[in-house]
């Protein structure tokens, strides 16, 4: 295959792409293969001679496709929303075919100079001050790392990747037990330890981190000898949909002089929205922030926005180069290799720009205010359905259900019966759905977020859910 040949593939695969996208919903959305039935189909090792790439796509289509779960389709509606809108897409195709590595101004300008512009457009769309700036991340949970580094830089006076941690003060970092997991990671990584991650108990309808519990947490802490330095708050957890209350997190992390960053990284992309920015109001306070738009907005993985207040706190925390004697952005010239922890970076920003110009603001605002519309019209239709309960109310697009017959009191008969409609669920096809743990019980989770759902394919969930819930 060679790029003379290019043309032909590349038209197949557009030609593809669109019939994959137009028959979708004819297929299961999850996967319906058992373990180690695609590695049976693979050979033992790699061939030593060219293979024609006729025969290349003809195994794709009978051993790739029916191991795939279709993160597209427009009944997805487990985990969290992964979009790809046909625009970033193309943006990615002119992106990939050329394949810069971005990781310095000079390595190509246009990546740089477009990522900048880029984050403050995204900025300004989310009603953030322009004190922050923005950098692309790899992931959400890269972004988080990048934080949590620059913590630990911040109270150990820069001197932790120097000196290492053995001698400096045990440092704490300060969360709830609603945060995502790429915290504990994050947590483990900078060598602050699992241990020094302080879990601060919940309240209230939101399960937010209550506030004067996490003050008095920092105060018996450094009683105790600990360096208090950070504290990571989430709006739109994982599991439920968690929101701190990011105004009074902050004032009091900021009264004892904690870096404070919050995870944004499902929920943060329906704050394009404005009726949606109560739920993390007083976020302008923040120190760092992260959301995902490749998952709810439509820029494919990846691209997690991470916006700072001081770059110079982070470079100086990742940059190899003393470049905190540099001051950023002068000159124009920017390195947001310095920004992050890997080196090498794709032109993600390429994906912004086609998608806001070709959805606009308004047209992204609209999708995000549809999910979550069509989301609270099937809880409350959940609501009103005998023998079904919400559990968590909706917190954007996303609640959690159960279903609980009548004479049914046992928690765990109610836990096993509704990880049997879960996997049942999932198994007839028509749609697809995740559970989680909330309040001790074992409940199902939905969040309708796909590029391509309509209504009907929400309201389908309801007919799919009862249907196969009368069966058990
Ligand atoms: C999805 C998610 C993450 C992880 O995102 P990645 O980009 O996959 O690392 C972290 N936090 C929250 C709240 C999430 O929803």
């Amino acid at each position: 295959m060679r790029w003379t040949d290019f043309p032909k593939w590349g038209r197949y695969v557009a030609d593809w792409a669109a019939d994959y996208h137009a028959t979708l919903r004819e297929r299961p959305v999850r996967a319906q293969t058992k373990p180690g039935d695609i590695a049976a189909q693979l050979p033992l090792a790699a061939p030593e001679l060219a293979q024609p790439m006729e025969d290349v796509i003809a195994d794709f289509e009978k051993i790739v496709m029916p191991g795939i779960t279709h993160w597209q389709h427009p009944r997805f509606f487990a985990y969290f929303p992964s979009n790809a809108s046909p625009a970033a897409v193309l943006a990615d195709y002119f992106s990939t075919v050329m394949a810069p590595q971005c990781m310095l101004w000079q390595t190509s300008p246009a990546a740089t100079e477009m990522e900048t512009r880029m984050m403050e457009w995204l900025r300004d769309a989310l009603g953030l001050p322009t004190g922050f700036h923005g950098v692309i991340q790899d992931s959400a949970s890269g972004a988080t790392l990048a934080a949590v580094l620059t913590m630990r830089e911040k109270a150990l006076g820069w001197a932790g990747n120097e000196d290492g941690l053995s001698d400096m003060p045990r440092l704490r970092i300060y969360a709830s037990e609603e945060v995502h997991t790429s915290v504990d990671r994050a947590i483990w990584i900078s060598g602050i330890g699992q241990n020094n991650l302080v879990r601060i108990p919940t309240k209230g309808p939101l399960r937010a981190m209550d506030p004067e519990l996490f003050d008095q947490a920092i105060k018996a802490d450094i009683a105790a000898g600990y360096k208090p330095a950070g504290v990571i708050a989430c709006t739109g957890g994982t599991g439920t949909g968690a929101c701190d209350e990011i105004a009074a997190t902050c004032a009091v992390g900021k009264a004892h002089g904690l870096y404070v960053h919050v995870d944004a990284a499902w929920a943060g992309s329906a704050m394009l929205c404005e009726e949606f920015r109560a739920l993390w109001a007083g976020v302008e306070h923040a120190d760092s922030i992260v959301l995902n738009p490749h998952k709810w907005m439509g820029t494919q993985f990846d691209l997690s926005a991470h916006f700072v207040r001081a770059p110079e706190d982070l470079t100086r925390t990742l940059a190899i180069q003393p470049e905190y004697l540099k001051t950023h952005g002068k000159d124009g010239i920017i390195n947001y290799s310095e920004w992050s922890v890997p080196l090498g970076r794709r032109f993600r920003a390429l994906k912004l720009w086609f998608l806001f110009r070709a959805y606009g603001l308004d047209g992204l605002r609209g999708m995000i205010r549809n999910h979550v519309a069509w989301s609270e019209e099937l809880c409350e239709k959940l609501r009103d359905t005998p023998d079904f309960e919400v559990i968590t109310e909706p917190v954007l697009s996303l609640f959690t259900f159960r279903f609980a017959p009548k004479g049914l009191e046992d928690l765990d008969d109610l836990d096993d019966l509704n990880l049997r409609l879960v996997n049942a669920i999932n198994d007839d096809g028509r749609i697809y759905i995740t559970q989680t743990r909330t309040q001790g019980k074992l409940v199902i989770r939905f969040q309708a977020g796909q590029w391509d759902a309509t209504r009907e394919d929400v309201m389908t969930a309801y007919d799919v859910i009862c249907e196969i819930a009368a069966t058990l």
